[in-house]
């Protein structure tokens, strides 16, 4: 039986562990096919690639990138993406440094509301290369501004909080043409996340379809049964292939861990229909 894990992250992004470590759990939770996701980076995929091939873990290369569309945030995973593609590599190191500017906007926004030395604080939070919310979030979790990382995001980090701080990420074109340019699959992560009207949605699929994105995550810890069920129907319905994903990021930090997820709803095409695995 595949087990079959599209979405996860490591401390290249804003994960709690290693890539090895995650790769490790991975096969603890008897995952056999795992895609390492990191946010706007793929530095971990070698280190990953190490403690699959030990693990007999097939992993696929992966990243999710931040997009603006519409004015709205939305996450693009690529999968089976080349990570040495330079138009690639080139965005991502573009979107990181737009994340770093906006670090210190959130840590402008935190100091008028009388939260001292954030920026500071978020960075002893940070392994790699790259900054994000989740890393603020671990800081004032610390200094006892909220009990927990969700509650903290509620109280500070979201859209009209104190610590919010508006940011303008990669266009869709961008996303899905260096996925694409590198040889990878763009899906469309936890769509039901971004809570779309009905005509905003229908534009959303068909620009992306447009653009050459081929897939829709559809079982995600963002979704409900019902919006599973709903997603299910719009890939259908769009000709879009179904993925499936943790999103975890750690112990304690995740709703789902690796690997156990519900299936997918019957007539979904897996994105991994033709991607010839071999079982190990
Ligand atoms: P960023 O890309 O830096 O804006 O951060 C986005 C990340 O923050 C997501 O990938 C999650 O890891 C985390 N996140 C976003 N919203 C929440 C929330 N409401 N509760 C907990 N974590 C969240
Ligand atoms: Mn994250
Ligand atoms: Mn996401
Ligand atoms: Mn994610």
């Amino acid at each position: 039986m595949l087990n079959i894990d599209l979405h996860c992250h490591s401390t290249v992004s804003d994960g709690l562990l290693t890539p090895a470590r995650l790769v490790e759990h991975a096969a603890l939770r008897g995952v056999n096919v795992l895609a390492l996701t990191d946010h706007d980076d793929v530095t971990g995929l070698a280190e990953a690639r190490i403690a699959a091939r030990e693990k007999n873990i097939t992993l696929i290369n992966g990243a999710e990138i931040s997009v603006t569309w519409q004015g709205r945030t939305l996450h693009i995973i690529g999968l089976r993406i080349n990570p040495e593609y330079p138009p690639l590599e080139q965005g991502l190191a573009s979107i990181r440094a737009g994340r770093e500017e906006r670090a210190r906007n959130i840590a402008i926004q935190l100091e008028r509301y009388g939260i001292h030395d954030s920026l500071e604080g978020a960075y002893t939070y940070t392994e790699g290369q790259l900054i994000g919310r989740t890393h603020f979030a671990r800081f004032l979790v610390e200094k006892g501004y909220a009990k927990d990382i969700r509650s903290v995001f509620k109280k500070y980090l979201v859209k009209g909080k104190p610590g919010y701080a508006p940011h303008q990420w990669a266009t869709l074109n961008d996303a899905v043409s260096w996925i694409r340019g590198s040889g990878g699959q763009a899906v469309i992560a936890h769509p039901a996340r971004y809570q779309l009207g009905k005509n905003v949605l229908e534009a959303l699929l068909h620009e992306f379809r447009d653009l050459g994105g081929v897939g829709l995550e559809i079982i995600s810890p963002s979704h409900t049964s019902d919006q599973i069920k709903l997603f299910a129907h719009h890939a259908q319905r769009m000709n879009l292939l179904a993925s499936c994903g943790s999103d975890y990021h750690g112990p304690g930090e995740s709703y789902f861990d690796l690997g156990q997820l519900p299936p997918l709803p019957a007539g979904c095409i897996p994105i991994w229909h033709n991607w010839n695995i071999e079982q190990k």
